[in-house]
């Protein structure tokens, strides 16, 4: 029997519970190590495309989030070495279906129906971390509808960048390519067909859609 050639698809790594006033807003428990989901390439909306509000939920959230690049392939990297491990940043959203998450929850079964659907994973357009004004304070949002819905700040993280990536990576090896979400602020909400929303990295929007 002829395999097929595997191919090499890019996986999207997402940390939740990761800015203190998000976790009360949910009234979540706070983490003492980073909590980790993932979402399958087939997440990822293509450029142009409006997102299509699914079917199976009456209840989709946004939550706006840096995303971070992997440059380089590493396993248990540790905390020193992490930051040669990515190299860009964008701001994407962690589109969540709360209702069925929210059923996920209370039957202790895993989230992917809430967060690994197709689409879920919008992404801007990647900038290197070193032309950033202040890498060390990376300021981000979301406006809906021309309304700030949601802005936060790196400096904000209760796990940071480096941390994440060697936490994440003593479980599942981190290839060149993959992303990695990194929590959101406070502030998340729900969209709604026929919302517009851009997103911003610093002071540059990087993104714009729409829900449909
Ligand atoms: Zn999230």
């Amino acid at each position: 029997m002829v395999k097929q050639p595997i191919s090499d698809p890019m996986k999207i790594i997402c940390i939740g519970r990761n800015y203190l006033a998000h976790i009360a807003e949910l009234d979540r428990d706070l983490p003492t190590e980073p909590l980790f989901f993932m979402k399958p390439d087939t997440a990822l909306l293509p450029d142009g495309r409006a997102f299509p509000y699914p079917v199976f939920s009456e209840k989709v959230h946004y939550e706006t989030e840096l995303v971070l690049r992997i440059c380089k392939r590493g396993s248990s990297i540790s905390l020193d070495s992490a930051h040669e491990y990515y190299d860009a940043v964008t701001v994407g959203i962690d589109f969540t279906a709360r209702d069925v998450q929210q059923r996920c929850i209370e039957k202790g079964h895993p989230w992917e129906k809430a967060k690994a659907f197709d689409y879920s994973a919008p992404v801007g357009e990647f900038k290197k971390i070193s032309d950033l004004k202040n890498a060390q304070k990376i300021s981000f949002g979301m406006k809906r509808n021309d309304q700030w819905a949601q802005q936060g700040n790196s400096a904000d993280m209760i796990f940071g960048f480096d941390t994440i990536v060697s936490y994440v990576s003593r479980f599942v090896t981190l290839k060149e390519g993959d992303y990695i979400f990194t929590g959101t602020p406070q502030g998340v909400g729900e969209v709604h067909q026929g919302d517009l929303l851009e997103l911003y990295l610093e002071d540059e929007k990087i993104l714009k859609f729409e829900v449909k």
